[in-house]
């Protein structure tokens, strides 16, 4: 095993995990790494070179403002996204940029950040090259790295490892069928066993709080999201809905039907609206999946009486070793998989950790899972204008109620299901190599061409 839950409940800045954060981090990289082998002070200029899906959705995506501020020191996780338009901002007017808040390099938008849109490095979808030339113009290092999804990069030539390596863990699974065995074996509910897993990387006490850290910044972005008006960013002209629906449902009486759908709709347009915004936001497992997780996870504490801080616990724990498996055996990036990798493992993530949180057996929650992403296959990340509000603000909504609904079905059954788990992420995957690339978040098909931009 090679991934912790924390490495995919990130905290970082919107609107994109492959194309924001990602960048960001390898922007960051790649300058640290200058620094320690060339030294600042020999460096002219750094150029960067965008390739494939960056090339063709970057700048809706916010990849230039990413990597911009990633050259500068900037850390996802630590960046005020209100600061960092101010930075680009003095970047671009005084055409020079300090290296990690350092040494001023010149660094000229129009020659030193290029798009090749027509063009697509061997390794993934999401490709990056850095390269820093001397006063002269000699090139003194060049980089090649890959936005792999969920923000996790890659630098070429080293191993596609996550960022913890392989994990010392009691128990360590590598498909659905052997997380449920080794549960079985040990007996041991499936959140208990990711539990002591993460604990043999960090003490529990500091699992549980990172966790109630994750669910904090979560549910701030729900509140932030909740009361944002106003028009997102980019140029589509998208007006925010969570507010505008907010305000009607919030005083309603519990007693209409559909009120259920209502509130579980509002908070993940809150999150993703705040995501395509550029505010701050967790990974889950992706940012254009951001909202899916917390809405869920929101509904059941506020409207699920038996709920508790221990129920959430749980449903992040189960959430988080659904999500391992997909990230392990598949892909979680839209530009390599399309929406079901992104949306798709979501909710499969979520109806996994509802199911736990509810108190399911181990089985029934591996149902939920399986149901979650089942009804996702072959989806397509289309999105209008390369921004992630079109459709993605509306589908992670979609993908939270089907979540639930996952969760009821499986509930109601005895766990005993003819499609795995695992058979559904090997499918899912196989789709999504199988899919032409123009559905994989290029804004080169679906939606996104038969919908005129305004
Ligand atoms: S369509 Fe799906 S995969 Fe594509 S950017 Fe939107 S949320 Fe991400």
């Amino acid at each position: 095993m090679k991934t912790s839950i924390f490495d995919l409940f990130r905290i970082g800045i919107g609107p994109s995990s492959s194309h924001t954060v990602g960048p960001m981090r390898a922007a960051r990289r790649f300058g640290a790494g200058l620094e320690e082998t060339i030294g600042l002070k020999n460096v002219r200029r750094v150029q960067v070179e965008l390739y494939g899906s960056l090339a063709l959705t970057g700048v809706g995506h916010g990849t230039d403002k990413a990597i911009l501020s990633g050259l500068s020191g900037q850390k996802p996780e630590e960046a005020d996204p209100s600061s960092i338009d101010s930075l680009v901002h003095a970047i671009r007017a005084e055409r020079s940029l300090a290296v990690l808040g350092r040494d001023a390099i010149e660094f000229d938008e129009p020659r030193d950040l290029l798009y090749h849109n027509d063009r697509v490095l061997p390794g993934h979808p999401n490709g990056m090259r850095f390269s820093a030339f001397d006063p002269n113009g000699a090139l003194l290092m060049s980089e090649v790295y890959y936005s792999i999804g969920g923000g996790f990069i890659v630098k070429e030539g080293e191993p596609a490892s996550t960022d913890s390596g392989s994990l010392p863990v009691p128990h360590p699974f590598s498909t659905g069928a052997e997380l449920l065995e080794q549960a079985e074996n040990k007996r041991l509910p499936v959140w208990q066993l990711m539990l002591e897993n993460e604990a043999a990387l960090r003490s529990e006490g500091e699992v549980r709080e990172r966790i109630r850290l994750i669910w904090s910044v979560m549910d701030a972005c729900i509140e932030r999201g909740l009361r944002s008006d106003g028009v997102l960013p980019g140029g589509l002209n998208v007006r925010r809905r969570a507010p505008r629906l907010y305000a009607k449902i919030r005083n309603r009486s519990n007693t209409d039907p559909f009120g259920g759908m209502d509130w579980v709709n509002v908070f993940a347009m809150a999150v993703n609206e705040e995501n395509a915004a550029g505010g701050r936001v967790v990974t889950a497992p992706t940012n254009g999946a951001a909202g899916l997780v917390p809405a869920v996870a929101r509904y059941y504490r506020q409207f699920i009486p038996e709920s508790s801080d221990e129920g959430l616990v749980r449903y992040f724990l189960t959430a988080g070793a659904i999500g391992i498996l997909y990230k392990e055996n598949a892909s979680i990036s839209g530009a390599e998989v399309g929406c079901q990798g992104e949306v798709g493992v979501a909710c499969s993530m979520a109806a996994a950790g509802l199911a736990a949180a509810l108190g399911a057996t181990n089985e029934e929650l591996e149902h939920a899972a399986e149901i979650g992403m089942e009804h996702h296959l072959g989806m397509t990340c289309d999105p209008i204008g390369g921004l992630v509000q079109i459709p993605c603000i509306e589908r992670n909504a979609i993908g939270a109620v089907k979540a639930i609904n996952s969760c009821r079905m499986a509930m109601h059954e005895s766990g005993r299901h003819k499609v795995s788990l695992d058979q559904v992420i090997r499918t899912m995957y196989q789709t999504g190599l199988d899919m032409q690339s123009r559905y994989k978040e290029t804004a080169l098909a679906g939606l996104a061409v038969n919908v005129k931009e305004c």
